[in-house]
């Protein structure tokens, strides 16, 4: 492997799933840019971000990172336009403009019992292309696309990434059907 690929991998291991979708997905223009959260500054982090050849901006308790410098600032207020900076797919985003957000979450949870009950498959792809939104639906065609694309990009780099974001996402799961997700979320 490729020395850089190599050493740029092993840094991004060290950093939670959701942070290396996040950056690798903005690196390779999936979204504008991304928000991510640490509740102090990271020196850590600020230099992977360099070395990706991204750019970023400390706001608060969040780091807003994009390729291109002027794209920080273009996120928007609404929720439109902040989807779009985020790069979620036109029918999430205009889907999620006239529900109600719980019962959004209720009608994916339905679908995917559903789904799982009649014994299809939802695809790894679709729970890494809807990280950070509700998707339209759990049969959300753009989304499973994104996945597809973001996962190419993880193996690309160390097929380490994407075994990495699987176990987070199976395990996570298991431990939502425990009903421990919200203190496990808060204990990081
Ligand atoms: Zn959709």
């Amino acid at each position: 492997m490729d020395k850089m690929v190599e050493e740029l991998a092993e840094r991004l291991l060290k950093q939670p799933p959701t942070t290396v979708v996040d950056l690798v997905m903005t690196a390779k223009g999936l979204k504008t840019g991304a928000e991510i959260l640490r509740k102090e500054r990271d020196k850590e982090l600020e230099d992977l971000i360099d070395d990706m050849k991204l750019v970023y901006k400390w706001d608060r308790r969040k780091y807003l990172v994009t390729r291109l410098k002027r794209d920080i600032t273009r996120q928007g207020v609404d929720s439109v336009s902040r989807g779009r900076w985020f790069g979620i797919p036109e029918c999430c985003i205009q889907n999620y403009q006239k529900k109600d957000k719980e019962d959004l979450r209720k009608q994916l949870s339905l679908e995917e019992l559903k789904l799982l009950e009649m014994g299809e498959n939802v695809p790894d792809e679709f729970y890494l292309g809807s990280m950070g939104y509700l998707p339209c639906s759990m049969r959300c065609q753009a989304t499973v696309e994104r996945g597809i694309k973001a996962r190419a990009i993880l193996e690309g780099i160390d097929p380490r990434l994407w075994a990495k974001f699987r176990n987070f996402h199976i395990r996570r799961r298991l431990v939502e059907y425990g009903g421990e997700i919200k203190s496990w979320r808060e204990a990081k």
